[in-house]
């Protein structure tokens, strides 16, 4: 990245990469939206239908709910966080990004991490868990503790779409791992 590039910099070579086949198919890039100096982040796997369409993460079913979990479990709302996805453009008919497509993507995610210098970054599902935590285990097995990754904490918690599908004990879950990042930026106080 060159020095003095800032995330609307970013946004815009985004914007326009062909870095990858999914570009060919893309109705826009979905960068990532959000408080530029976020404490918290969220990354999630890729944009699906309504995001392709709108330009933004999360804005479908998954994102509701993310939403609702977001402000009944840390009393924000989307605007004071940083949300972004493991890969930029929607994977045909939402089947799961290739390894190749991660790879090709991955310098944009480590660059917002870089600008954005989150204290605390809640991977959602196996996709964004995997990349960042450097893993190959599933987010079962990780889930349920934060792990120190430097400059920041990654909290390791479900897919929204895994909770849409399993309900219950998912969304537990879920809410659980979003009171210990509460605890870790400190707005338990
Ligand atoms: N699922 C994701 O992983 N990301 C989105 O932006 C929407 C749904």
């Amino acid at each position: 990245m060159p020095p003095g590039t800032d995330l609307a910099d970013l946004a815009r070579e985004a914007a326009g990469c062909t870095r990858c086949p999914l570009s060919e198919r893309r109705t826009q890039v979905v960068f990532g939206v959000g408080n530029p100096e976020a404490d918290l982040m969220f990354v999630g796997e890729a944009p699906g239908r309504d995001e392709d369409l709108q330009g933004e993460p999360f804005v479908g079913r998954s994102g509701k709910l993310l939403d609702r979990l977001v402000a009944e479990e840390l009393g924000v709302d989307r605007s004071v966080c940083y949300i972004a996805n493991v890969v930029k453009c929607r994977p045909p008919d939402n089947r799961d990004p290739k390894p190749d497509e991660i790879l090709s993507c991955r310098p944009y995610l480590a660059a917002q991490l870089e600008l954005i210098r989150p204290v605390v970054v809640v991977t959602l599902g196996n996709f964004a868990t995997r990349l960042l935590l450097e893993t190959d285990l599933g987010i079962t097995k990780v889930r349920g503790r934060a792990y120190p990754m430097g400059s920041y904490q990654l909290v390791p918690t479900y897919h929204p779409a895994a909770a849409l599908r399993s309900g219950g004990v998912v969304v537990a879950e879920m809410r659980a791992d979003l009171i210990r990042s509460k605890q870790l930026l400190g707005w338990d106080s």
